[in-house]
């Protein structure tokens, strides 16, 4: 079931400045988040994902289009109603939104309070959180005597306070080093199965996305211009923008500068086989190039895992008649993604692949 659906939305603000062109933050998005998925949106810096953050989150009205939040379409919905929709959605930020003068078992407590729990409820919802993110030992502290994964988790727990359903996380972990990145991910990916949370992640880093995303859509200049399962994007991305973004992270692909080496080292035509789990073989290309009387050489290569999901890339150099070499790249073509690589005026035009 759809938590979240947007349906043909779009935002725009007016221009800057008098008789400037206005700016389309989001160009006509589609997409669903299923409950309990862990959604990626990436892109650039620009390229509207805050913007769609704030109309999920209804802190914004959308100009066109319809978006429905757990059941309930937030596009006609008056001030009043918007507040009650905006309490089943967590927010975490990059820069945690703590508040600095309160000790951390007090910005936890924050949203309770607004919603006028207990005194006792809070405590005893407080101290279960505290637990959960595993900081039950710096109840007492202040935000600026935590490390920056520490505040995160502060965060997290308290966006999880009021049980919401679906967690909103904008670039939450583009301020912290990589094992600390790792850190909050996992914590997050605790939320995710153990608590049944549907997770937002708003991210530029293709890794964090790796780690942690079940599904991913890419965006750019206020358009989705991929989306579908990680795997799917990750082992076969269609776009040339979402195979800039997948080429930072996965193995086996080379870049523009290391193919100008393999072309410098190698003689022959350089051509890269994609396979995936369960739906190609190797031996099957060897042999089909073997049968063709074509000779070559491994010359780059390199295995992926998304969650267990195998997926990889191997470049050849092949040497034999122009017209021999067709022949079997359209015999393989057949059962295995091919790529020759392109020309070094390709290259210097900054062609991906
Ligand atoms: P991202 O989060 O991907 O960096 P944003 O959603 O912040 O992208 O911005 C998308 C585009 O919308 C940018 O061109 C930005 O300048 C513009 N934009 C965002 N918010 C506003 C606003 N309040 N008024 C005018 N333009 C805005």
């Amino acid at each position: 079931m759809a938590i979240v659906s947007l349906h043909g939305v779009t935002k725009t603000y007016p221009g800057r400045g008098r008789d400037s062109a206005e700016v389309t933050a989001v160009d006509d998005v589609t997409l669903e988040i299923e409950q309990g998925d862990v959604f990626g949106i990436i892109g650039y810096s620009g390229a509207g994902k805050s913007t769609l953050v704030r109309l999920i989150n209804a802190l914004e009205p959308a100009t066109a289009g319809r978006i429905v939040v757990d059941g309930v379409d937030i596009t006609l919905l008056r001030e009043r109603r918007l507040r009650a929709v905006r309490g089943g959605i967590g927010m975490i930020f990059q820069q945690f939104n703590l508040f600095s003068s309160r000790t951390v078992r007090a910005n936890i407590a924050y949203p309770l309070k607004l919603a006028g729990w207990s005194k006792a409820d809070i405590d005893e919802r407080v101290s279960e959180l505290l637990r959960f993110v595993g900081l039950s030992d710096k109840a007492r502290a202040y935000p600026e005597q935590l490390s920056g994964g520490q505040k995160q988790r502060v965060g997290i727990a308290r966006a999880l306070a009021t049980r919401p359903a679906i967690l909103l996380a904008d670039e939450a972990t583009s301020a912290l080093d990589p094992q600390t990145t790792h850190e909050v991910l996992e914590l997050l990916g605790r939320v995710n199965r153990e608590q049944g949370v549907t997770i937002v992640v708003i991210t530029h880093e293709m890794d964090v996305i790796q780690t942690i995303a079940t599904k991913v859509a890419v965006m750019e200049g206020g358009r989705v211009i991929e989306q579908g399962e990680v795997f799917e994007v990750f082992s076969r991305p269609q776009n040339p923008a979402s195979q800039r973004f997948v080429g930072t992270v996965i193995k086996g692909i080379p870049s523009p500068a290391e193919r100008a080496a393999l072309r410098a080292r190698h003689d022959g035509r350089l051509v890269t086989f994609s396979f995936r789990d369960g739906d190609s073989s190797q031996a099957q290309v060897f042999l089909d190039l073997a049968k063709a009387g074509l000779d070559f050489e491994l010359v780059y290569g390199g295995i992926n895992d998304i969650r267990g999901r195998a997926f990889g890339h191997l470049t050849l150099a092949i040497r034999g008649a122009d017209a021999d070499v067709d022949a079997a790249l359209r015999t393989i073509g057949v059962h295995a993604d091919v790529t020759e690589l392109a020309d070094d005026a390709d290259l210097a035009n900054g062609e991906v692949r």
